[in-house]
């Protein structure tokens, strides 16, 4: 395959997106800025692990200015050279990528600095800073956020994908301010003005999170994958998924490689790998929801959370007829938007109260959202954005974590959040209550779904089951 054929299958769906061509990203050069004082901290080498992996999805051009001493002290690549590790994300997620490091004869386009840029800079920068559950990036603008030891991946995560999407807007010439500066707590889902309002929430030691269903292994699933691969999280994890990688699904998946496609590896193959250093026990399942409830004993080993992160095969009907326990469900929506969304059986609206039966009901799941039918063919265009899917993946992740603290808003059980926006971009937060005229959780025992979600590790969390 030529480079031109295998870029144009790569940026496919990018292109799908309207005010969006991959044309525009020919030879532009980013220039990734390290502060190695705070180099030492987990949230910036989260920040750097994350917003490089999703920079190398869509962007073939990078320089990293950096000591070449600097070594992981946390996450997976514990003990290797910041370098090492940085160059092998890069190339694995594309062979036409080039990285080279402190290259003086590098002209960058853009430069994204991790922590504070200790030069001037004559070219925009965009800035990326995070501790706990904070996100914090800006343009052409920083704010010191404290430090603390917490191995907290979620503020440092999600900032990573913020900042990703304010550089590619920078490259695709998509409008946005000149000059700001954003900070996200991600613990209640809104924007705050300073750190100082913040109640520095910490992130549980030693945490369990139980026996956890991961329905689809796509673009959100294997992004959350990833984002649990840098926690030191026990449990249990079933992954749930019938396809294979595919080129078109590169752009979107901070765990899938080059490679896998190449492959066709299958996808519970490539999140099961990313995992692999993790302390979970994995379970994988090659089939769509149904087939796995047919091959385990399911009313016996009754899950404790079911992660709803596919949209096919009619996946919701699926996971209401089978009396779920808590799901939490991560959607990306045409084009710039993602939300995720709680269901406590008996008490939030069902997945199916929120999605109806049938998934062609619904802006699809995993990064793939309807933008265009054409006029008398009904097959579905779909349109990839490269940090939406990680976005969300760090929402639910973020979710996940609150149901283990207990930290629970019974008024609040869906946020919606859109990356178009630069300055005025915040959180929507809601509450999606049942649906009487749903057809399924209206017509289910109600004393059968209280008799088996008793048992599940977060059944106390809903006012209804306890
Ligand atoms: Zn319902």
């Amino acid at each position: 395959m030529t480079q031109n054929e295998w870029t144009e299958l790569k940026f496919d769906r990018l292109n799908r997106i309207t005010g969006v061509s991959s044309e525009k990203l020919v030879d532009k050069k980013i220039c990734v800025y390290i502060n190695e004082e705070a180099f030492s901290y987990y949230s910036n080498q989260v920040m750097t692990i994350v917003a490089v992996t999703i920079l190398s999805k869509w962007c073939n051009n990078i320089s990293v200015n950096v000591s070449d001493k600097l070594l992981f002290t946390h996450t997976h690549n514990k003990g290797q050279l910041l370098s090492a590790v940085l160059k092998r994300i890069v190339e694995d997620n594309d062979t036409f990528n080039n990285i080279g490091f402190n290259d003086s004869n590098f002209k960058p386009d853009c430069i994204l600095s991790i922590g504070r840029l200790e030069f001037n800079s004559a070219i925009p920068v965009i800035y990326i800073n995070s501790n706990g559950w904070i996100a914090g990036y800006g343009k052409n603008s920083f704010e010191v956020i404290g430090k603390t030891e917490d191995l907290n991946p979620i503020g440092a995560s999600f900032s990573a994908c913020l900042g990703n999407a304010a550089l590619f807007k920078e490259l695709m010439s998509i409008e946005q301010e000149e000059t700001f500066w954003n900070m996200f707590d991600l613990h209640s889902n809104k924007k705050i003005a300073s750190t100082s309002s913040y109640a520095d929430i910490p992130f549980p030691d030693k945490l369990n999170i139980g026996n956890i269903v991961q329905i689809g292994c796509g673009a959100v699933g294997s992004s959350f994958d990833f984002i649990l691969s840098l926690t030191n999280i026990t449990g249990k994890l079933d992954l749930i998924d019938f396809d294979h990688v595919s080129i078109e699904n590169l752009i979107s998946s901070l765990t899938f490689l080059e490679n896998d496609a190449k492959k066709q590896a299958l996808k519970i193959d490539a999140c099961e790998r990313i995992l692999k250093e993790s302390k979970l026990n994995i379970y994988k399942h090659e089939g769509d929801y149904s087939s796995y409830i047919d091959a385990i004993n399911y009313y016996n080993q009754y899950p404790d959370l079911i992660l709803c992160l596919a949209n096919e095969r009619n996946i919701w009907s699926s996971i209401q007829h089978n009396y779920p326990p808590t799901v939490l469900h991560g959607t990306t929506t045409a084009s710039w938007g993602l939300n995720v969304g709680r269901h406590f059986p008996l008490y939030d609206g069902c997945i199916v109260c929120r999605f109806g039966i049938n998934s062609n009901n619904y802006v699809p799941i995993c990064g793939s959202a309807v933008v265009e039918k054409q006029n008398e063919i009904s097959e579905e265009k779909l349109g990839v954005l490269p940090f939406l899917s990680p976005a969300t993946a760090v929402l639910i992740f973020a979710e996940l974590i609150k149901l283990n603290m207990e930290s629970v808003n019974l008024t609040k059980n869906f946020s919606e959040f859109s990356m178009k926006a630069s300055v005025s971009a915040d959180f929507v937060n809601s509450f999606f209550a049942r649906r009487p005229t749903c057809p399924i959780c209206t017509q289910q025992d109600s004393s059968l779904h209280y008799q088996l979600n008793s048992k599940s590790k977060y059944a106390n969390l809903s006012p209804l089951i306890t």
